[in-house]
């Protein structure tokens, strides 16, 4: 799942049919707690109106297909445009789906026949990924548990209640023994309301705050000058970029008090076991990059890295890298490839013309709900040659394609399973159940259409290329003499997990040019961008569009996924002073519009939301109204990802 935590679930089944999960309570980590979102897999899993075999359109609608027909379909197609346009005229969009391993094969295809057009950066979080590779050379966090040696921990834009349900039970553990529980979101989040401690900031303007803590620490002399001196690269010219920052300054962007800035800085600086956990949603702004960054400066100048207790947390690439052998060797066989920022899928399938794309390949995602600005994405897609799209359900997505392939669901099929958000185990999920007898999966159909081309893949079989996949992982954990490897068999009896990587940079051997932290970075440089961390003010609504539109995840769904059965208008919510300001009551109904569409909402007050600013979950189809029909096409500093919190609307009562 495209979650943070990755529960490994026990699944009864009788007669083929899943009756019942449950969490493994052996795992390290979620011992034996799932989140509802779980057992609403079984419900889609059985769900009457899942897609269970081709489907080809007709001017008479979609209509059933052998894969017999589809494989000499594609084969003829794929075979006339490699020749007539060369490779970079196949889009390739291949999303995270339920994250396993066979999620790859489609991109594999690709690579194997020649390459392709395909995204760069992600819709999520790869500002913080990019500026955390600037900083440390990788993205590593401690293992989870450890905020339980954390005597004061910081969730900077993160809502664990929501999001991180784990993390969230760790945090509760740690209050219990003293730990200090401190929230900055500009939301009151339920987490910021369980844990009570909120430093209310202005959308947009972490990264100001923290260097304004940064100008605190430095001034008030609780950096750690050995540290510093053995660890860090560029703190000179960090110093005296920060002087602007006072307390006074940063309360102007920020809107929190200076005493407060201060206070918080102290605290940081003053409790060597500070441990901060950065959320995704503070870096979907055009600065977000370098938020991230001013984050990790802090922990530069204090030391607070690489120990128990400590660490910008943001995300955790432990086992991933380890696992994709197959692939980077299907790499060797690209020829030629285009890319493009991953929020600009409509404009690119629009302007891209030297090849245009002549056919485009959907797979693990739902992009004409998630992707920004979706009247250009919807009205791009529409006019592409030919739509393959691989789905469970008739999304948004899939309802356009010309011909529609059934996926797989998590439950039909083996895969590996890692997660470099935070959760440092590998799960191995064994198949519970057979697919459809109509349904071929994914993995098996990409295997079938490169052997049809003449396609060598160096894997014959899903056990080939998952023991190719595991092979690297099992050959660093021997080298890192680990105590027990499992052999490949037992990998589904064990929960793997690399012990050295347990705290993050604990060697303090940092991946960058330099081996130090670089707050400082050259490659940032060389990039175009700021070689140390800046603030550039969020963009501002005008009068047109006056309102900050946040657009977050809720507790019920990943994504898009949830909100298939859902016929019910979304809700937007708003500060009681915006809403007395704009004249709207409770449940109101109102047109949200943006700068590029507009959808139905009904208002919900509360005091919650920040001010001029409005708040509604994405995920919701168009048939309930989509949220990215009100969002633009713009990309961070850095990263290649959609600032989707740097989008404005109005609300117009219907
Ligand atoms: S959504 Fe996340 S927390 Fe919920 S069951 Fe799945 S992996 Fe666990």
């Amino acid at each position: 799942m495209d979650c943070f935590d990755l529960c490994r679930f026990i699944v009864t089944v009788k007669n083929q049919k899943i009756v019942n999960l449950k969490g493994d309570p052996e795992h390290p980590l979620t011992r034996g707690v799932i989140c509802p979102k779980a057992k609403h897999l079984i419900q889609r899993h059985h769900h009457p109106q899942r897609i269970v075999r081709p489907l080809i359109r007709t001017s008479n609608g979609f209509v059933p297909a052998s894969y017999d027909r589809v494989f000499d379909l594609l084969a003829d197609n794929l075979t006339r445009v490699k020749n007539e346009y060369g490779s970079t005229a196949f889009l390739n969009y291949t999303s995270d789906g339920y994250g396993g391993m066979k999620n790859r094969s489609q991109a594999i295809f690709f690579n194997y026949f020649g390459g392709d057009s395909r995204f760069s950066g992600s819709l999520c979080w790869s500002a913080g990924m990019a500026a955390q590779k600037y900083d440390f050379g990788q993205a590593r966090g401690n293992i989870p548990s450890d905020v339980l040696n954390s005597d004061l921990v910081i969730l900077w834009g993160r809502n664990p209640r929501v999001t991180n349900l784990h993390l969230y039970t760790l945090l509760k553990r740690a209050r219990k023994t003293g730990t200090k529980i401190i929230v900055i979101d500009p939301v009151e989040t339920q987490t910021a309301k369980a844990f009570g401690t909120h430093i209310r900031v202005a959308p947009g303007t972490d990264g100001a705050l923290a260097l304004g803590m940064a100008h605190v620490l430095i001034m008030e002399n609780l950096i750690d000058q050995a540290f510093i001196m053995d660890h860090v690269k560029g703190y000179q010219r960090f110093r005296q970029s920060v002087q602007a920052y006072t307390p006074d300054y940063v309360k102007r962007i920020t809107g929190v008090p200076a005493e407060k800035i201060r206070e918080l800085a102290v605290q940081y600086g003053k409790t060597p076991l500070s441990a901060i956990y950065i959320g995704y949603g503070m870096q979907r702004y055009a600065n977000g990059g370098n938020a991230v960054r001013s984050i990790d400066a802090l922990a530069a100048i204090t030391g607070h890295i690489g120990k128990s207790g400590a660490g910008i947390n943001y995300a955790s690439k432990s086992l991933a890298p380890y696992l994709s052998g197959p692939e980077e060797t299907s790499e060797g066989f690209i020829k030629v490839q285009r890319r493009f920022p991953a929020p600009c899928l409509g404009s690119f399938m629009e302007e891209a013309n030297d090849p245009p794309i002549q056919m485009g390949f959907f797979s693990c995602g739902n992009p004409l709900v998630q992707t920004p600005d979706l009247t250009r994405a919807v009205n791009s897609f529409a006019s592409l040659p030919l739509t393959v799209v691989f789905e469970q359900f008739m999304t948004d997505t899939a309802s356009m394609a010309d011909l529609v392939l059934p996926a797989a669901t998590v439950f039909e099929q083996e895969d590996i399973f890692v997660t470099s958000m935070y959760s440092h185990v590998l799960n191995y999920s064994q198949k519970a159940v057979d697919p459809p007898g109509t349904l071929m999966p994914e993995f098996e159909f990409y295997l079938e259409l490169g052997r049809r081309l003449g396609l060598e893949y160096g894997f014959l079989s899903s056990k080939e290329y998952l023991e190719q996949c595991a092979a690297p992982l099992m050959a660093e954990l021997r080298n890192n003499t680990e105590s027990s490897v499992p052999d490949f068999k037992g990998l589904a009896l064990s929960y793997t997990r690399m012990k050295s990587h347990d705290l993050a940079w604990a060697d303090y051997l940092f991946e960058t040019p330099s081996g130090k932290i670089e707050v400082y970075s050259e490659n940032a440089l060389a990039d175009g961008l700021s070689p140390l961390p800046e603030f550039t003010p969020p963009l501002k609504g005008g009068i047109k569009f006056p309102l900050r539109f946040l657009t977050c995840h809720t507790k019920k769904s990943m994504h898009s996924q949830g909100f298939m059965d859902k016929e019910t208008i979304p809700e937007v919510n708003i500060h009681p002073d915006t809403a007395s300001r704009l004249e709207l009551g409770q449940g109101d109904r109102v047109r949200v519009k943006g700068e590029n569409g507009e959808i139905i909402a009904r208002v919900i007050i509360d005091k919650a939301v920040y001010k001029n600013t409005a708040f509604m979950h994405q995920g919701y189809w168009h048939k309930s109204g989509a949220v990215n029909f009100l969002t633009r096409e713009r990309v961070t500093d850095m990263g290649n990802q959609a600032a989707y919190y740097d989008n404005f609307c109005s609300l117009v009562p219907v």
